[in-house]
């Protein structure tokens, strides 16, 4: 494992750096337009136009999420904007009101109940062949009904392969993986670093008629054409271990299995993993070297874990750079120095920062001031040679595998991002911010 230095040096560069980074304007001639055209429909009453203009405008803007939150005096309706809370606007209660009930008669509410949590959904259509869904919960508080509303976009969901920005080597290795006929792989991180994204791509690239795919989700967000997708239903027994038998008697090629959260659910898929089935897989944890360790926590035996599991990828998402208004930084003497600390911390100094550029952005009506749009993967990939499914089999720790992983392919997450801050596809303060 890196070191895990407190560098205080580094530690007061971060926050100076962060700091500087938050005082930056964020706002854009498009939250007042919106604003406007919501404004405009609730005085002519057109309740369904200020719900479909607040939807649309969080479309436009590439939201995934939509925020109602309640004060004493007033609402404010905030969008997730690649990854980051941005205040758009404000409403009275009152005009809150009328918003919320066309809301709440859309996703199939009940009106009358206003103090205990619901949760439905919406269809926004686009034109006459596109439709969104938009998931909506609410939660009742003190002043009022907050509702959070989650915007459903297959489009985004599934990407080209290539576009998921491995870079060569670990690209090399996932391929490896994935192209096996038996075998397992894990893509780990916290809710929201966009695992969903990377499982069903892979999926995707893996389709073909001759493979048999199925899935077990929790719940189907997306439907993937050739692929058979099933889901959890608690009430009708349908858990993730006994769901992943019946899957496994469906005779699949390939099995990917939402989350592994119990030990069961583990035992099954580990040995379809070694009875000749490609198995994918979603784990709750921070870091590949993380992974390992809940696994054997888990009650896993090591040298089964040591057979039946062949890569990890832990990965979080960080906004991209806006190509529109990205300048090349003057690297400060603080830039350098924070340059360097990092590098020092990850074992990448045998590289010299001198001729390393660094980039900033300006802000433009693209990226709505922010600097930002979409977003980017930043990865750590483990695979398991040989030598190091001798360690695990050996009861090594952790720390061993690591050093050993080390000594071939592994990049660290922060490793990974650091070399695309260096290559323009992000910034040094935005992987500071997630990593
Ligand atoms: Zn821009």
């Amino acid at each position: 494992m890196a070191p895990k230095k407190t560098d205080t040096n580094t530690e007061e560069l971060k926050k100076a750096i962060l700091e500087q980074e938050e005082q930056r304007a964020y706002h854009s001639e498009r939250f007042w337009k919106i604003e406007t055209q919501v404004k405009d429909a609730l005085v002519r009453q057109a309740t369904d136009d200020a719900l479909r203009d607040v939807s649309l405008g969080a479309l436009v803007l590439g939201s995934s999420d939509i925020h109602y939150e309640c004060f004493a005096d007033y609402v404010v309706v905030r969008f997730r904007i690649d990854g980051v809370l941005v205040d758009i606007f404000r409403l009275t209660q009152a005009q809150y009101k009328k918003i919320i009930e066309r809301l709440k008669y859309a996703a199939g509410l009940k009106l009358n109940i206003t103090n205990i949590p619901q949760d439905g959904k919406y269809s926004l259509k686009i034109d006459e062949t596109k439709k969104i869904d938009v998931r909506v919960s609410t939660l009742p508080i003190h002043y009022g009904e907050n509702i959070v509303c989650r915007i459903l976009d297959s489009e985004n969901t599934v990407i080209n392969f290539e576009d998921l920005g491995f870079f060569w080597t670990s690209k090399r290795m996932l391929e490896r993986t994935i192209e096996k006929k038996s075998g397992m792989m894990l893509v780990t991180g916290p809710t929201g670093s966009g695992k969903t994204t990377t499982l069903y791509t892979i999926l995707n690239r893996l389709n073909s008629r001759d493979k048999k795919i199925i899935t077990l989700e929790d719940p189907i967000e997306y439907q993937l054409d050739g692929i058979v997708q099933s889901e959890i239903d608690d009430k009708n027994g349908v858990t993730f271990e006994s769901g992943l038998k019946a899957c496994l008697r469906q005779d699949p090629d390939i099995i990917m299995v939402w989350e592994i959260r119990d030990f069961e659910t583990l035992q099954t898929a580990t040995a379809a993993s070694l009875t000749g089935h490609l198995v994918l897989s979603t784990l709750h944890t921070k870091s590949a070297a993380d992974t390992l360790d809940r696994m054997i926590n888990m009650g896993l035996k090591p040298y089964i874990l040591a057979s039946a599991l062949d890569t990890i990828v832990a990965q979080r998402l960080v906004r991209r750079i806006c190509p529109h208004c990205k300048i090349e930084k003057a690297k400060t003497p603080t830039d350098t120095a924070i340059i360097e600390a990092m590098m020092k911390e990850t074992g990448m100094n045998m590289l010299s920062s001198e001729h390393m550029k660094l980039y900033e952005w300006e802000g433009c009506g693209k990226c709505n001031h922010s600097g930002y749009k979409w977003r980017i993967w930043v990865y750590e990939i483990i695979t398991l040679t040989e030598k190091i499914r001798d360690i695990i089999r050996k009861w090594g720790t952790v720390e061993q595998v690591i050093h050993e992983a080390r000594n071939g392919d592994l990049i660290t997450m922060k490793e990974d991002g650091i070399l695309k801050a260096l290559k323009g596809y992000t910034t040094i303060e935005e992987i500071l911010r997630v990593i």
